[in-house]
């Protein structure tokens, strides 16, 4: 037998193509292909046998020719605040982790990329753990796909890529996923409502700027400086800050900066001040980000009241800021740290970990 056709590697309207001519094909008429299709990400379900308005005959036939691989879920945790985190291995052992974040009407999913990542920021725990490989777009889909899989099913309004990996340097894939969350076919995710999170990698910003839909974009910035940048963020030395603002303020879209809070790093009045500048120069909205504490080594995060005083700074310049709410500290719902505490073998949480960062 041939190899099978991965159908949830495909585009939506690739998908229903292959699939109406493979009916077709078999005397089952079109329509079942685009029956088929629906269940692939409209109303998924997990195999073809359960596809039960089709006849038995062709989902066996479907089974036979294709596949909608599943990603395992080997762990999963609940935040007092309704944050929720799942772990999930995929067929080669690798395993990436997702996290579903529920906000009065919204629920954003935190996508990861990569298996690991090798851009190595010093506080963060993915880039920590090195690179693996890239994830194919089923697998990235494939995390949407399983938490709708779920029972009770758990639906995305907002999809942020701010999970493992650097979704820029997989652009082949995560350009798929785009069109796959935001397709009516697909998961009919508003572009608006996506947003892609990125060291600053060029090519990807250019790819992304390229791509007609109004796909948001975030920039770790974490840095005023080269120098600082440099020592907090490697990739600054392949693309320097003055780069990566020059292709912020070439975006057509208005694009946000992130900025972890490093205690005694880059918190000091003149780190809001330059920050402001550069947001000036590409009209960019700053997101202040409170330091996760779990597996981010060396660093401490500053304290509330410090990063309500850096943000009123930077307000002052005439630039918009706001200052992300922490959400599922208690269970370490940052970049890479449920993996980075699988591996550690239930090393238990310290007190700083279970409590909840409040912001005033
Ligand atoms: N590689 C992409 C997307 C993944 S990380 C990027 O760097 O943008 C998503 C965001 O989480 C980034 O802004 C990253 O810098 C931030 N982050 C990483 N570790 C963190 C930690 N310990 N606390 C708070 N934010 C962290």
């Amino acid at each position: 037998m041939t190899t099978r056709t991965n159908l949830l590697d495909l585009t939506p309207s690739e998908a229903e193509r292959v699939l109406r001519e493979f009916a077709e094909a078999h005397g089952a008429g079109a329509y079942r292909g685009s029956q088929t299709a629906r269940h692939l990400w409209t109303a998924p379900v997990a195999t073809f046998e359960a596809m039960t308005e089709l006849p038995a005959a062709f989902r066996a036939l479907l089974a036979e020719h294709f596949t909608m691989p599943r990603l395992e879920l080997t762990a999963q945790q609940t935040s007092t605040d309704g944050t929720r985190k799942f772990l999930f291995r995929m067929h080669d052992g690798q395993s990436i982790e997702t996290v579903s974040i529920p906000d009065d009407d919204r629920v954003t999913f935190c996508i990861s990329s990569q298996a690991g990542c090798p851009l190595a920021c010093a506080f963060c725990a993915t880039g920590a753990m090195g690179f693996a490989r890239n994830l194919t777009p089923s697998e990235i889909a494939g995390q949407v796909r399983e938490l709708a899989l779920l029972d009770p099913p758990l639906r995305a309004t907002n999809i942020v890529f701010m999970g493992m990996g650097e979704p820029l340097m997989n652009w082949a894939a995560v350009d798929r996923v785009l069109t796959i969350l935001n397709s009516p076919q697909g998961f009919g995710i508003g572009a608006r409502h996506i947003t892609i999170s990125t060291v600053g990698w060029l090519p990807g910003i250019q790819a992304l700027a390229a791509r007609p839909e109004q796909f948001r974009l975030a920039i770790s910035v974490h840095a005023p400086s080269d120098a600082l940048r440099a020592t907090l963020m490697p990739v600054n030395i392949k693309f320097p800050l003055d780069d990566v603002i020059a292709a912020a303020a070439d975006f057509d879209r208005r694009v946000t900066f992130e900025y972890v809070m490093l205690g005694g790093v880059n918190d000091q009045p003149e780190h809001a001040k330059m920050l402001a500048s550069l947001a000036k120069r590409c009209r960019a909205f700053v997101n202040l980000i409170p330091l996760h504490p779990g597996g981010s080594m060396g660093f401490t995060p500053t304290g509330p009241s410090e990063i309500g005083k850096f943000a009123r700074t930077i307000r002052a310049q005439g630039v918009e800021v706001a200052i992300r709410k922490s959400r599922g500290t208690d269970i370490s719902a940052a970049c890479g740290q449920l993996r980075v505490e699988r591996l550690a073998r239930g090393r238990p949480a310290t007190a700083d970990e279970d409590r909840e960062v409040e912001i005033a």
